[in-house]
């Protein structure tokens, strides 16, 4: 049996670079594989270390130059952890970004693409199970005017005290790009974004060897083109590794349960110790509601609480009218 690391997934083909040679081989798999109860659209992800056997048949190898055998994956290691969201079709099933991550890097912007907090929010509910570090990156500084200037400080202030470092970059002057290097170093890092915000731009600027495409958007109506379909994991020559992913729309939660997402919101989660109902306060109108008490005193951000009362408002809609079909 050889182990490598899943490196490409593309729903029926996973490139594994082998630990031994880091040759890529490709790899279909065998058998199914689930994650505790739930459905994975994907069972494999980007990230992974599996085990798998070199197949005779090497047709497909023959036909695709860069991919040096084919095989099959029969097994699964364990993950350290993993980024999974509730799959965009089938609202019960989820779907994993990646697994074996030392960090996340969510890519946003002030304005061009204006600036959705509540996807910030979304994004943090996602990677928080694990405890998965995330630094949430600004990009487009250059053209920040000082109204745009005074809302990143204002997120800062939000997202900083709670643990998430902030960084202030732009792709085209090349500031702040030394410290998300940094950041990067020696690590294996989850890079994500909705669509336009410059994370291929960003990407290309550090590593100008992966020459990630980017999107020509000509119009803020909304998202850049649609770039990359499949999260890939490339080498970074200073150490380390990325996975790209997609441009995510939207995160959608209906895979949690209320509770899930009270714990997972993490000053709130802090918060419910004093809560006089603990870990059971929902922080809706429970008496002796540390959060609520928290959110009148001013110690804990309003647009926070509102995003966390919009996801469970969005969840209890769903389930309630599942339950009464
Ligand atoms: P992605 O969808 O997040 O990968 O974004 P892209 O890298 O494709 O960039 C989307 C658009 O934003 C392109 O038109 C880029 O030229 C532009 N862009 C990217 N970074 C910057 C930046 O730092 N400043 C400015 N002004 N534009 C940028
Ligand atoms: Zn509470």
């Amino acid at each position: 049996m050889i182990e490598g690391i899943v490196i490409k997934s593309t729903g029926s083909w996973y490139n594994v670079r082998r630990i031994d040679t880091n040759e890529v081989v490709q790899c279909r798999i065998k058998g199914k594989f689930r994650l505790k109860e739930k459905i994975l659209t994907n069972p494999v992800a980007v990230g992974d270390v599996v085990s798998f056997e070199l197949e005779e048949d090497n047709t497909i190898k023959d036909a695709m130059p860069h991919v040096s055998a084919n095989g099959i994956i029969n097994k699964i290691h364990d993950r350290k952890n993993y980024v999974a969201r509730q799959s965009p079709r089938r609202i019960h099933d989820i779907h994993l970004l990646a697994s074996n991550v030392d960090q996340t890097v969510l890519f946003s912007t002030i304005i061009e693409p204006t600036v959705k907090v509540g996807f910030i929010d979304r994004f943090l509910l996602m990677t928080e199970p694990h405890d998965i570090p995330t630094v949430i990156v600004f990009n487009k500084k250059d053209i920040y005017d000082k109204v745009a200037m005074a809302e990143y400080d204002y997120l800062k202030n939000i997202y900083v005290p709670i643990g998430y470092k902030t960084l202030l970059v732009s792709a085209i002057t090349g500031e702040g790009l030394d410290e998300l290097r940094d950041l990067l170093k020696d690590k294996t890092s989850l890079l994500a974004g909705q669509s336009g915000v410059g994370k291929s731009s960003i990407v290309n600027a550090i590593q100008p060897q992966l020459d990630l495409r980017i999107g020509d958007i000509s119009d803020y109506s909304g998202k850049g083109q649609h770039t990359t379909t499949f999260a890939e994991m490339h080498p970074l020559s200073f150490g380390g590794y990325l996975i790209d992913t997609p441009g995510i729309k939207n995160l959608s939660f209906n895979n949690l349960e209320p509770m899930d997402v009270a714990h997972n919101f993490r000053e709130f989660f802090q918060l419910s110790k004093q809560c006089r109902f603990g870990g059971s306060c929902s922080h809706i109108n429970e008496p002796g509601c540390a959060v609520l008490d928290a959110l009148q005193k001013e110690t804990i951000s309003s647009s926070r609480y509102q995003n966390y009362l919009k996801i469970l408002d969005e969840i209890g809609d769903i389930n309630y009218w599942e339950r009464n079909e």
